[in-house]
């Protein structure tokens, strides 16, 4: 019997940014189970497929997660070829690990196929080096949402000298703001507001961290976006893109 689900990256939403694996593996499932960031274009890859679609979006209706590590379980137990599509990685807050960590405690392994995941996606698109020999350092994935409402270490991520790729920051720009000021970072260190990254309604802006909850609320900033901190966000061409490809 087939006990396998399939945890795959769908990328950052223009269609083409998705791997030949997931591709492949989409066109053999039974069943998909998937998230709402996912472009519906991708599922033209699996039209034999029963699909499902669990979204949870901050604030919308959603499906918790334990009805949907459910349907994961019974689906693979049936011996179906289960995918989970998530989008961007599946290991970029996307929860990937918590459903494989569950299917595994229930005797389903799980294959994982990476995607790109928005923040390089956000990016590539706009131009800017994640890192930049004498700029950046490295580049360090964050989100300033959690569950318990705690913060990660900002005078240590300021330090470090890394690029910061907040995501699932908008609403709560205002207070990383002040975080950032308060763990040290110069107020007038560039940050590009990247929106809806690799799709036709893509867009950003470049801003600094003193006046970024200003700004991003003069370009009505909506998620999903995400912000990029630190000296190579000057580098965002926000304003002289080419049109996108007609693939989106
Ligand atoms: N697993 C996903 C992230 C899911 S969390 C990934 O690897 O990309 C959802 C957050 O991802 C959004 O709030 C936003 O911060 C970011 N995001 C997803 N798609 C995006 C896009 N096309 N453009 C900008 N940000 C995006």
């Amino acid at each position: 019997m087939n006990t396998h689900v399939w945890l795959i990256g769908a990328g950052p939403g223009d269609p083409e940014l998705i791997t030949l694996k997931a591709v492949r593996l989409l066109s053999q499932a039974d069943v998909v189970l998937v998230d709402d960031l996912v472009n519906p274009a991708i599922l033209d890859h699996c039209p034999q497929a029963r699909i499902i679609r669990v979204g949870k979006r901050g604030g919308c209706r959603s499906t918790p997660q334990a009805f949907i590590q459910r349907l994961l379980l019974r689906y693979a137990k049936q011996g179906r070829r289960v995918v989970r599509l998530k989008g961007g990685d599946p290991g970029i807050f996307g929860r990937g690990g918590e459903e494989a960590a569950w299917l595994a405690r229930h005797g389903v392994g799980c294959e994982i196929v990476c995607g790109i995941t928005a923040g390089l996606a956000a990016a590539s698109e706009f131009g800017i080096p994640l890192t930049l020999r004498g700029a950046a350092r490295g580049v360090t994935l964050l989100t300033a949402h959690t569950e318990d409402g705690s913060q990660p270490n900002w005078p240590a991520l300021v330090q470090s000298g890394t690029t910061l790729v907040l995501y699932m920051g908008v609403a709560t720009i205002e207070q990383t703001r002040q975080r950032l000021l308060d763990g040290g970072l110069p107020a007038e260190t560039p940050v590009a507001m990247v929106e809806a990254a690799s799709l036709p309604t893509q867009r950003a802006r470049v801003s600094n961290v003193g006046h970024m909850d200003q700004d991003a609320r003069d370009f009505a900033l909506r998620s999903p976006a995400v912000l990029i901190i630190g000296e190579v966000a000057a580098w965002c061409r926000a304003e002289d893109l080419p049109a996108r490809s007609a693939a989106c």
